[in-house]
Formats: structure tokens, sequence, C-alpha cells
């Protein structure tokens, strides 16, 4: 049984809008879990807020009431909102023909064990195999399913806010070790400190691409950024050791106007962004950044024309690494920027991420005719 998502009211927390991606509306959903509905197994898991807990749509546990569950289109969307695999349904396991060596290795990762590719050797196995099984059973790579187990517990709490996270201090979750270490390494501050220490304050927003985590002081935004983006620890880490400030979740007037202005970009109605931002990097990374916010809505721009633009003909790799140090997504949009013969290439985000923005904006700018 999971820590902290034991217990705070999680239905206290506003309701987001429902992940377009899902399969349905969430009422046929919920009505598909209360059939047990095979047809929708795999197609989206179950979230139950009272015990942090996921399943598959076709689990036998008893059916938690409506307003305790929602919805997740894919199991590490479910690990990383901070809901642990139920054991009776192993939502992250196949429904068949699975390999019987994959059950005994998510149990032992479920327990805490670190699986890396000795531990793999050590059992026998190919490494190259057991990459191929997780990606085709699991629906992600070993490592990832380790991260986001690892990160759940801390991410969770930063999507239930800061008053959820209060209450689970003042609870003495802290004391449980997992929830501590995974707090304490995510935001830079123990539990018990996160209280009163000056900081910055992080949030959650949903968005029809996934969830994102967005990270403000009171000078502006200072990052905002997908939730299950593989360097997603690395980048609170640059931006916590920039500001010298550790990062603690919670409600702030900056977050709030960039998930108004992020709904609205992404209902179509908004192409400029108004909220305040406070990009950390070097000068060269912010010079670059600011060059970045004048590609307008809907159309792209090179890396060699960026940098004769800002006077630097040759640095064009650089500002390839410069665009991709980016930590305030979408609103900075490094997502604009392609290759010189119009391929797309690279984005932390993932390049259909990329695609989807880049058709989304041509769709609202009216360039599809
Ligand atoms: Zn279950």
């Amino acid at each position: 049984m999971t820590t902290m998502l034991a217990m705070p009211k999680l239905s206290a927390m506003p309701n987001a809008t429902p992940d377009p991606t899902l399969p349905a509306e969430p009422d046929r959903l919920y009505r598909a879990v209360t059939q047990r509905d095979p047809t929708f197994d795999g197609l989206f898991f179950t979230c139950v807020k009272t015990t942090g807990i996921f399943c598959r749509p076709v689990c036998t546990a008893r059916t938690p009431k409506r307003e305790n569950v929602e919805f997740m289109r894919t199991a590490q969307q479910a690990m990383l909102a901070g809901y642990r695999p139920c054991k009776i349904c192993r939502p992250t396991e196949p429904p068949t023909d699975a390999p019987p060596w994959l059950p005994e290795l998510l149990e032992e990762i479920r327990t805490g064990k670190a699986i890396r590719e000795r531990q793999v050797r050590e059992r026998g196995l190919d490494p190259d195999h057991v990459r191929r099984v997780f990606k085709k059973h699991v629906g992600m790579s070993l490592a990832a399913y380790q991260r986001s187990l690892r990160l759940g517990d801390a991410l969770g709490s930063i999507r239930k806010g800061g008053a959820a996270t209060r209450a689970a201090l003042d609870a003495g979750y802290e004391s449980d070790s997992g929830f501590r270490d995974a707090f304490e390494r995510l935001f830079g501050v123990p539990p018990s400190r996160a209280k009163h220490t000056q900081h910055l304050t992080a949030g959650w927003l949903t968005s029809p691409l996934g969830p994102l985590l967005t990270v403000a002081s009171d000078e502006g935004l200072c990052m905002l950024e997908f939730i299950d983006r593989r360097s997603i620890e690395t980048q609170i880490e640059a931006v916590r050791r920039r500001t010298k400030l550790p990062v603690i979740p919670g409600e702030h007037s900056i977050l709030a106007q960039t998930k108004q202005e992020m709904a609205e970009y992404f209902a179509g109605t908004r192409q400029h962004f108004d909220v305040k931002l406070a990009p950390q990097g070097t000068d060269f990374e912010r010079a670059v950044w600011q060059r970045l916010l004048k590609i307008p809505y809907a159309e792209t721009c090179s890396y060699s024309r960026m940098a004769k633009d800002i006077e630097k003909p040759g640095a064009a790799r650089a500002i390839g690494r410069a665009n991709g140090a980016n930590r305030i997504a979408i609103i900075i949009p490094c997502h604009r920027v392609i290759r010189a013969d119009g391929a797309l290439c690279g984005y932390g985000g993932g390049v259909h991420r990329k695609q989807w923005l880049l058709d989304h904006e041509r769709k609202n700018a009216g360039l599809f005719a």
C-alpha cells in the first residue's frame, strides 16, 4: 500500500479536463469498469483516488465509486501521477503470453529493488530480449518503469497541490522513507522543512498531449515540461541549481495564469502568451530563447536562420543545444524550430508532440483550408 496517496483527499482536487486521447467519455469508461468490459482492456486504466491504486478496466476487485476514480490512457501516466499498480489485476502486465520471468521481475521492482543491466544478466536473461519484452508487454522500457514508480509519489504530490502535500506532511507521512527520499531527491528539501523554506512553487496541468509540470518564482514561470520527459529530474535539478531554491508543490498566481493560458492555447483560442517568464539559463541560452519567442504562431524557423539572426552564423549547433535546454515548453516555442530541409528533427517532449503542436497551430491559424 502506498504512502501519502492513501490519505489526502484527492477528490478535493480541482477536476481537470479529461484527456482526449482516452477511448471514450469518462461516464462510458466508468460503465466499462462496472461491466468489466474486456474490449477496453489495455485502452485505459482506472485510478482510484482513495487508495492510490490503478487497475485495468476488467479488475475483479470491488468497483470503486464514480467520484473516486479518474481515468488515464497509459500505465505510465498513472504511475507518474502517483498511482501504484494493483496487485490483483496487475495493470503493468500483459493479459497473456508474457514470459514467466516478467511477473517476478516486476514484483522485485515494486518492492524497491533497482534492476539494471547487470542484474538482468545475473538472471541469465539477455538485456535486448528484456528490452523488447518490456516495450511489448509493459508498454514502456525497464528504466522508464522504474523511474515512473520512483517519481510517482513525489510527482503525485505536486498534482495534488500544496494543501494535500501539507496534509500528508502534517499526518507524518514524511516518516515513510520512500516518500521522503523521492520528495527530497526531486525537490531539494526534506518534507519537514518544505513548509517553511523560501522556495519555487510547482504545479501540474493536464493537456491533450499529457500532463505537464509547472514551476514558478515570484519573478515568473521557470519551467513548463512534460512529466514523462526522460530528463524531468535533471531539468528540475537544473532550475534548483540556478535559482539556489528548492521546489515545493503549491499554488501561485503565475501557475494559475499559466494553467489558464495553456487551456486556451490547447482550445485553439490563444496564440500569444502573457504570463511573465523567468527562464533559467546562461546568457547565450537566454538570447536563443528570446529569438525563439519571436517565431510567430504556426510558423517555423531553422537553426541556421536563427544563427544568422542572433549574429552568430557558425553557432547553429550551439543553438540546437540551447533549444534543447529550453525548459519552458510551448510558451518558448522550441517546437517551431525545424531543419533547413524542413525535416522535424528532435524534440525533448517527443517528435509526435512536436508534429501535433505544429498541426494544431496551423489548423487554428487557418492555414489548413
Ligand atoms: Zn485491480
